[in-house]
């Protein structure tokens, strides 16, 4: 059972639940795909039913950032914990380094996936990168061709919300990867082009206010937090 929360439903799983799902779903038959909605990607899908749908279609729904926690207890139903996409994606690479399934990296500026690749070969052991391109093509399907080409088991797709989970809804079964992950900007911090925030302002739950200092035209997405709070307070009463 999916917990509902402004008509997203989040899989309640802890991270090491939702690891064991997803290498299971490596190994299954088929495409799968990955989301991992923060606040403002639900405020988004409240205002798009085809981004609705994609998010709702996927085989994982995971809670990233701690919105999405206070929004499940407002509402008296609790998620286990915050699942952050980016420490999700990073384990599944780890596995697939040790299993030697290959990964291709779709997404983010020209060069950035590239380098992000290249971190990542030299951080695991092992690492077969299938291939990688920026996130700025103009064919989708001409993209989910690059990466059916490449032969890759897994797929990074981080293009931002809502295309990344359009793309995969759409031309994740063209792709021909057994999983796709919904990782928004994990790319440009994998190539270490934008850093993550320090570990007090994660441990404390700050990790918004960390992005909001250093890029503060943020602030009109940023803002989408309190409203998805209000949102998730106010449906419960309705
Ligand atoms: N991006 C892309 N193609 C696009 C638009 C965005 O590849 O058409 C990339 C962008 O370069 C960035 C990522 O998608 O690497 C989205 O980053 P953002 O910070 O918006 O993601 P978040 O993790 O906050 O959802």
């Amino acid at each position: 059972m999916r917990v509902n929360i402004l008509g997203v439903g989040f899989d309640n799983l802890t991270m090491a639940e939702a690891l064991a799902r997803g290498r299971e779903l490596l190994d299954a038959e088929g495409t799968h795909y990955v989301v991992t909605p923060n606040p403002e990607i639900v405020e988004t899908c409240r205002a798009n039913a085809e981004a609705m749908a994609a998010v709702n279609g996927a085989d994982l729904v995971l809670p990233d950032g701690i919105g999405v926690i206070y929004g499940a207890k407002i509402r008296k139903t609790p998620l286990k914990e915050r699942v952050p996409g980016i420490e999700f994606g990073t384990s599944m690479i780890e596995y697939c380094a040790k299993t030697g399934k290959s990964v291709y990296f779709l997404g983010a500026k020209p060069g950035v996936a590239e380098q992000a690749a290249e971190r990542l070969k030299a951080r695991y052991n092992g690492l077969i990168v299938a291939g990688t391109h920026d996130g700025y093509f103009k064919d989708d399907a001409a993209a989910a061709g690059w990466v059916r080409e490449s032969g890759a088991d897994m797929a990074l797709v981080c293009l931002g919300a809502p295309k990344q989970e359009l793309f995969m809804a759409r031309y994740g079964a063209a792709t021909g990867a057994r999983l796709l992950l919904g990782l928004g900007g994990s790319l440009d911090v994998f190539a270490g082009v934008a850093q993550r925030a320090p570990k007090f302002y994660v441990d404390h739950n700050l990790e918004w206010f960390y992005r909001l200092i250093k890029n503060p035209s943020r602030i009109g997405r940023i803002m989408k937090l309190p409203l998805f709070l209000v949102h998730a307070a106010a449906e419960k009463k309705g």
